[in-house]
């Protein structure tokens, strides 16, 4: 199975859908939009579903196409930046039926859940796999592409920071800016500003942190009252968790945030050894090396805390 077979499915598609992972990242929303815009080029009868989108994506090309649900029965479903079906928002009702399944991401703990599925761990970010794939299908990275294509780059490379960063991250960054995106201007809208909410979560989640193990171990975490309180919307709890991880002498930071129905969606970040995907995978989830989550559904915060605080330990040097 290679691209080529993928671009002949695409070509039969008749109506074609785009879906990503729940709690939409800029990745996630960055590269639908981009696929969006590619099939709209190869004049397909394309919809991307994303029932909620972070208020600091709205200014994407193509983002007052997302449709929050459809009627629609797709013979053809495509999912970008989504490591297993469990995540795909969506799944049953536009996925699992669909005739032809294909997937892009860049996951190493990928489940490979499509009929076609394209996956390179390697990449920083599925975007930056599209800015290959795109041109290799012959479809022009206009302006409105390429401007969603930089949002996952910027976004899942928390702005060209993340080890994971590569020379042809810079390259695209450079050949779009030459383009006349305005990198800048990207940057500051999904990554700089924060929404009055977010800060005040923020705020709250710094006023908690706790440090294990002599400092390389921080946690934190946000209720759900906590976001009521704020009045807080979807993606606003985004980048709580670099807070531990930014802090001198910390390997790995810990962020659980409260779900409305109970349970915990646990966020991890390391530094430089410790593999949080192989510790979020022992509760179920996964993600990269350096990044990954879960979501635990049974016990109280404090034995949520003491379970992942333990776990992590073990992989402490
Ligand atoms: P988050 O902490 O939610 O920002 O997620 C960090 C990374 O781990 C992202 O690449 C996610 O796609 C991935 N991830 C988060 N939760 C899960 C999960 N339950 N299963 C697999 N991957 C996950
Ligand atoms: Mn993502
Ligand atoms: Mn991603």
């Amino acid at each position: 199975m290679t691209l080529d077979d993928i671009k002949v499915q695409i070509q039969n598609g008749k109506k074609i859908v785009i879906l990503t992972h729940e709690n939409p990242d800029g990745d996630a929303i960055g590269s639908s939009l981009a696929m969006y815009g590619a099939l709209q080029q190869l004049k397909k009868d394309v919809d991307v579903i994303i029932p909620e989108v972070p208020r600091c994506f709205k200014f994407l090309p193509f983002a007052d196409k997302i449709k929050k649900e459809s009627k629609e029965k797709y013979d053809l479903a495509i999912a970008v930046d989504c490591a297993n079906e469990k995540r795909l928002k969506g799944f049953e009702d536009y996925y699992e039926n669909a005739k032809v399944k294909i997937q892009i991401d860049h996951h190493g703990v990928n489940t490979m859940f499509a009929d076609y599925n394209y996956v390179d761990p390697v990449e920083p970010a599925c975007a930056q796999i599209l800015t290959k794939v795109l041109p290799y299908w012959n479809i022009d990275i206009t302006k409105e592409i390429g401007t969603c294509l930089l949002t996952g780059i910027i976004t899942d490379t928390g702005g060209f920071r993340h080890s994971g960063v590569t020379a042809e991250t810079f390259e695209f960054a450079a050949w779009i800016l030459r383009k006349g995106v305005n990198v800048s201007n990207v940057y500051r809208n999904v990554l700089q500003t924060v929404s009055k909410s977010s800060f005040e979560l923020n705020t709250i989640a710094r006023s908690r942190m706790e440090f294990y193990e002599n400092g390389k171990i921080t946690f934190t975490y946000i209720t759900y009252e906590d976001e009521k309180k704020v009045k807080a919307e979807t993606g606003d709890h985004e980048g709580i968790v670099d807070v531990g991880r930014d802090i001198e002498g910390v390997e790995v930071s810990i962020f659980l945030r409260e779900l409305e129905n109970g349970g915990y969606k646990v966020s991890l970040r390391s530094n430089d050894y410790v593999n949080v995907s192989d510790i979020c995978l022992m509760f179920g989830g996964g993600g990269h090396v350096k990044a990954a989550g879960c979501t635990i559904t049974s016990g109280t915060l404090e034995q949520v805390k003491e379970k992942l605080i333990a776990q992590t330990k073990l992989y402490l040097k």
